[in-house]
């Protein structure tokens, strides 16, 4: 009887000691996902190229900026200002 006692106590604590390693295990994940989340949104902005318009000076992400040859603009009307 005692033996049995034993083995059902071993098997509590490698439950517990399972679940504790798991718990930290997750927890560690989250953190890192955050960092890489981080991580990734501060690559995004560094690589955003901001481009200077040439009509009023204003300065937008180059995904947004109007390109006439050399020529930067912010938006089609000033674009439009400067070439007519
Ligand atoms: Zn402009």
């Amino acid at each position: 009887m005692p033996r049995l006692l034993f083995i059902l106590i071993l098997f509590v604590v490698s439950f517990l000691v399972v679940r504790s390693i798991r718990n930290k295990l997750d927890k560690n994940k989250h953190i890192d996902s955050d960092d890489a989340n981080r991580g990734d949104q501060t690559n995004n902005n560094n690589k955003t190229i901001m481009l200077k318009c040439d009509e009023c000076g204003l300065h937008v992400p180059e995904h947004e900026a109007i390109k006439q040859g050399n020529h930067v603009f912010c938006s089609l009307e000033h674009a439009r200002q400067r070439l007519e």
